[in-house]
C-alpha cells in the first residue's frame, strides 16, 4: 500500500473584520478515509465544490489537514505519518514520490522558462543527474516518453497547444519516478479529441511505471474508463465507493444515480430504488445541513435523514455506501 488516508478533515477559516477574527469555516472535507495501492487508480467524482480538489491538495501537501491522518507506506516498517511538522527530509522524499498534474495546462507551466528548463528543474533539485549531458539526455527521454520531440526543449509554453502542454506537465510529473500522481481534472480544459489521447498516455505510463493515480474529475464517464475504484463525493463527504462496473450497473446512493443520469448514453431500462435526478444547488459548505448532507436534494428523504448522518458502511466486499435507504 502507498497511502492510507484516515478520517481527513479540512476546514478553511473565514476571517472577518480588521482583527481578522474567525467568523466561521468552509467545511471542505469531512472525515475522508481510503487506501491506495501500487498501480491502482482511484477515481474521485462529484460536482464542483464537493471537496475533491481539496482532497488532492491535502494529499499533495499543498494544504495541511485540519485533523485526521495520512500514512505513507503503511503497514511497512518504514511507514510514516505525514504531518505539517514531519521531518523536512521525509517531506522532500514524499513530495518527490507524490506528484500532481493540474487542470489548466496554460497556467501550470512558467511562461518564462523553456520546456527543457521546466523539466530539468526537479531533476536538479533532487540531484538526479551528475552532469549537464546526463541532464539533457534525461529531458530528451522525458519528452519522447510523452510523445513530444526532444527538439521542443528549447521552446516556451506559449508555442504549444493545450494537449501538448498537458503532455509537458505529465513529463514534469514523472521526471522523478513518482509512486503516485494526483491528476486533478487533467483533461477537462482540453478539446474532446485530445482528451482520450491524454487518458491513453496516462494509462500507458501507469502500465510501464506501476504508478498509482488519484484521478479527480466531475465527469463520471471519464472516471469509469480509468479507475479501479470510484469514490463519489458530496459536500466534503464520501457517499459511495465501488468498482466502476458495480457502480454503473447498480448505483446505490441516490446522488450517484443522479450523477449517472447526467451521462448522455446512460439509459437504464427501468428505474431502480434510489434513482433520482439532481434538483437545485448543493448547500453551502459554510453551513452544511444536519443529518445526511444530501437530504435537501434527495427525493427519498425520510425524517431520520434530516437528523442522523448516515455512516459510510461496508455492504459487501467491494461496496461502501452512506445512505439510510441501504443501511437500515
Ligand atoms: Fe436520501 Fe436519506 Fe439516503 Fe440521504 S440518507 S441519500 S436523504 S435516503
Amino acid at each position: 500500500m502507498i497511502l492510507k488516508v484516515d478520517k481527513i478533515k479540512k476546514y478553511f477559516p473565514i476571517k472577518k473584520g480588521i482583527f481578522l477574527l474567525t467568523a466561521g469555516h468552509v467545511r471542505a472535507l469531512e472525515e475522508v478515509s481510503f487506501e491506495i495501492n501500487e498501480g491502482q487508480t482511484i477515481g474521485v467524482v462529484g460536482e464542483s465544490g464537493c471537496g475533491k480538489t481539496t482532497l488532492g491538495r491535502v494529499i499533495a501537501k499543498v494544504y495541511d489537514a485540519t485533523s485526521g491522518k495520512l500514512f505513507y507506506n503503511p503497514p511497512k516498517e518504514e511507514s510514516v505519518e505525514i504531518r505539517w511538522n514531519t521531518d523536512k527530509r521525509i517531506l522532500k522524499n514524499y513530495r518527490k514520490d507524490v506528484q500532481m498534474i493540474f487542470q489548466d495546462p496554460y497556467n501550470s507551466l512558467d511562461p518564462r522558462m523553456t520546456i527543457g528548463d521546466t523539466l530539468a528543474e526537479p531533476l536538479q533539485v533532487h540531484r538526479v543527474c551528475s552532469s549537464k549531458k546526463e541532464l539533457n539526455e534525461m529531458v530528451s527521454r522525458l519528452l519522447l516518453k510523452v510523445g513530444l520531440y526532444p527538439e521542443y526543449a528549447s521552446r516556451y509554453p506559449h508555442e504549444f497547444s493545450g494537449g501538448q502542454r498537458q503532455r509537458i506537465s505529465i513529463a514534469r510529473a514523472i521526471a522523478l519516478h513518482p509512486r503516485m500522481i494526483i491528476c486533478d481534472e487533467p483533461t477537462s480544459a482540453l478539446d474532446v479529441s485530445v482528451q482520450s489521447q491524454i487518458i491513453n498516455l496516462l494509462k500507458d505510463l501507469q502500465k510501464e511505471f506501476q504508478m498509482a493515480y488519484l484521478f479527480i474529475s466531475h465527469n463520471l464517464d471519464v472516471v469509469y474508463h480509468v479507475s479501479d475504484w470510484i469514490m463519489v463525493m458530496y459536500l466534503g463527504n464520501v457517499v459511495e465507493i465501488a468498482t466502476p462496473e458495480e457502480l454503473f450497473e447498480n448505483p446505490l446512493h441516490p446522488y450517484t444515480s443522479a450523477l449517472m443520469k447526467a451521462i448522455p448514453n446512460w439509459n437504464p431500462e427501468e428505474r431502480r430504488l434510489g434513482e433520482t435526478t439532481l434538483q437545485g444547488e448543493p448547500p453551502s459548505p459554510i453551513a452544511p445541513p444536519p443529518g445526511c448532507p444530501f437530504h435537501t436534494r434527495c427525493e427519498f428523504v425520510m425524517e431520520r435523514c434530516k437528523v442522523e448522518k448516515p455512516l459510510l458502511t461496508n455492504i459487501s466486499e467491494n461496496r461502501k455506501v452512506a445512505c439510510h435507504l441501504r443501511v437500515p
